[in-house]
C-alpha cells in the first residue's frame, strides 16, 4: 500500500476511534491535529512520517487564558510499521492517554458532575459551582 493511502486510513482510523467529538485540525507546519472529547481527552498530531499521540492537559496562564499542554505519550514512525501493528498500536495508545486523562477527573461534592482538573476550582468543588456559590464557599 502506498504512502498517501495510508494516511488517509490513518486519518479515518483516528475519527472513527478517537473519543468524540473529534476536531480536526489543519496547523501551519502541514501536521494535522486531533483534539478529541468533550472536555478534551486525547490530542493526536499527525504528520507525513509520524503520528503522536498525547493526553490533554493544560495550564491557566491567567484568570481567563488556558494554554494547552498535552502529555506526550507516544510516537509511531507509522511508515516503517505494518497495518496491522500501527492500528492496534494506535488504538493502545489512544486508550492509555485516554485513561491517564479520565483519572485526573473529579467528581464535584456539590453538582456530582465528573470535572476535568483544569475546571476543578479547589477542594472538590467545581468552577461552575464555585461561581455560583461565589462567598458561600472557603
Ligand atoms: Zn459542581
Amino acid at each position: 500500500m502506498d504512502a498517501p493511502e495510508r494516511y488517509e486510513q490513518l486519518i479515518a482510523f483516528l475519527e472513527s476511534n478517537l473519543p468524540a467529538p473529534v476536531d480536526r485540525q489543519e496547523t501551519p507546519d502541514g501536521s494535522v491535529q486531533f483534539i478529541s472529547g468533550e472536555p478534551a481527552e486525547v490530542v493526536v498530531s499527525l504528520t507525513e512520517t509520524s503520528v503522536l499521540v498525547s493526553e490533554f492537559s493544560g495550564v491557566w496562564e491567567s484568570q481567563f487564558t488556558f494554554a494547552a499542554r498535552p502529555r506526550r505519550v507516544g510516537v509511531l514512525k507509522w511508515r516503517r510499521l505494518q497495518e496491522t501493528a500501527l492500528f492496534n498500536a494506535l488504538a493502545v495508545l489512544i486508550k492509555g492517554a485516554r485513561e491517564m486523562r479520565l483519572s485526573r477527573f473529579q467528581v464535584c461534592r456539590y453538582c456530582g458532575r465528573s470535572t476535568a482538573p483544569e475546571w476543578m476550582h479547589d477542594d472538590g468543588v467545581c468552577q461552575a459551582c464555585a461561581d455560583q456559590h461565589s462567598g458561600a464557599i472557603h
